[in-house]
């Protein structure tokens, strides 16, 4: 399995591939870079079909959360880890005390925190084996749920592309189409409501889906249809990919906001939008109010003003890059991987 060779390889600083024979751990953690802080990144748990899709999944996604962290000005590099593991039959309190146990000696140069296949009770079974665990409730919070504060910053991100795009500061009567309305889409298409935007929702779970858009008075498609919609805004909160090339050249949007990672199926589509004249809303400066959440609560000084004025700083980091973007002619997603990595690889 070539790892310096590898398509993902992106010169990451630290790659630990870690089993534990006794709980059957099979787990890889990656330090994508740790310049400005340790790095953090969630713990996915997924039955890869082999090590080597494991390997391209953790050196991916690590990467991103280095871009991510440093636009969101966070003191944290960017890391992840992968278990290989089905999260509905191989998860055990054993496991995940191993993965702890693996997380721990890194020493810190590695915090962990949920992804898909983990939840807020794996964390704490990893937390009995280490300190270096995000995404638990502390500062006398209910839960360690990310979701609303990554919500409350799309809907910031989306202000700013709004203004940008279609110059206007007030989002009554605006239209949003949201693709799926699970933990982040639910609560975005509240904030929207509240703003006085009409909504159309799509997902895949009808029950949830007809719920919701009683609740905040929209209208629904079906998911094959979404892209479709006659809106202004296009939010893909669902899976990745969601901005193929069949559905940027279907879109009636002229802005494309929402919280799901890696929405370009390609980084060609990038191109693809902005030559139809929408402003793509570049994911992971979109989505990083969950992670300055967590990284807030590492803090003593935890306050939640100064964490929503912290996310709300995404609108201010939107508007530098689309000006950028504007002034230079190149896409908001090239601009946005190139003032990353002058955060984090500073020249010299
Ligand atoms: P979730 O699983 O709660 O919600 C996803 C929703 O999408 C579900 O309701 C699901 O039924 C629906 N869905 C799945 N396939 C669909 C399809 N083809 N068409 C329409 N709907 C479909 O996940 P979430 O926590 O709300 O996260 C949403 C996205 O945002 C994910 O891509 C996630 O990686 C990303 N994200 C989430 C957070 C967070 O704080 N939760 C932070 C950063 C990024």
């Amino acid at each position: 399995m070539p790892v310096f060779d590898h398509p993902e390889f992106d010169h990451h600083q630290q790659i630990v591939f870690g089993s534990d024979e006794a709980s059957g751990l099979r787990a890889i953690i990656a330090l994508h870079d740790t310049t400005r802080g340790p790095a953090l990144g969630g713990l996915r748990i997924y039955p890869y079909a082999s090590d080597a899709e494991a390997l391209t999944d953790v050196l991916r996604l690590s990467r991103g959360m280095s871009y991510k962290s440093a636009l969101a000005d966070l003191p944290l590099g960017g890391g992840k880890a992968v278990i290989i593991a089905d999260p509905r039959r191989d998860k055990t309190p054993e496991l995940l005390r191993a993965m702890g146990r693996l997380v721990d000696s890194l020493g810190g140069a590695y915090i962990t925190a949920e992804d898909s296949g983990t939840s807020e009770a794996d964390m704490r079974h990893i937390a009995e084996a280490t300190d270096h665990v995000g995404g638990l409730p502390r500062h006398g919070q209910a839960s360690g749920d990310p979701s609303p504060f990554t919500a409350w910053g799309v809907f910031c991100a989306l202000k700013s592309a709004v203004r940008h795009r279609l110059g206007r500061d007030d989002l009554a009567g605006l239209r949003v189409a949201i693709q799926g309305v699970g933990h982040v889409g639910a609560h975005l298409a509240k904030h929207l409501h509240e703003a006085g935007a009409r909504l159309v929702l799509t997902d895949v779970d009808s029950a949830a889906l007809s719920r919701l858009a009683e609740e905040v008075g929209a209208e629904t498609v079906a998911p094959e249809a979404i892209a479709d919609a006659e809106v202004d805004v296009f939010a893909p909160c669902a899976l990745g990919a969601a901005l193929s090339a069949d559905v940027v050249e279907r879109l009636r949007a002229r802005v494309v906001c929402g919280a799901a990672n890696n929405q370009l199926a390609t980084p060609e589509m990038a191109e693809r939008l902005m030559a139809r004249g929408i402003l793509y809303t570049p994911d992971y400066v979109a989505n990083a109010g969950g992670v300055i959440e967590i990284a807030w609560q590492r803090r003593d000084d935890y306050a939640r003003d100064d964490v929503m004025a912290h996310i709300e700083g995404i609108g201010a980091t939107l508007d530098e890059i689309f000006a950028r973007a504007e002034r230079t002619g190149q896409s908001p997603a090239t601009v946005a991987d190139d003032l990353a990595r002058e955060r984090f690889r500073p020249a010299g």
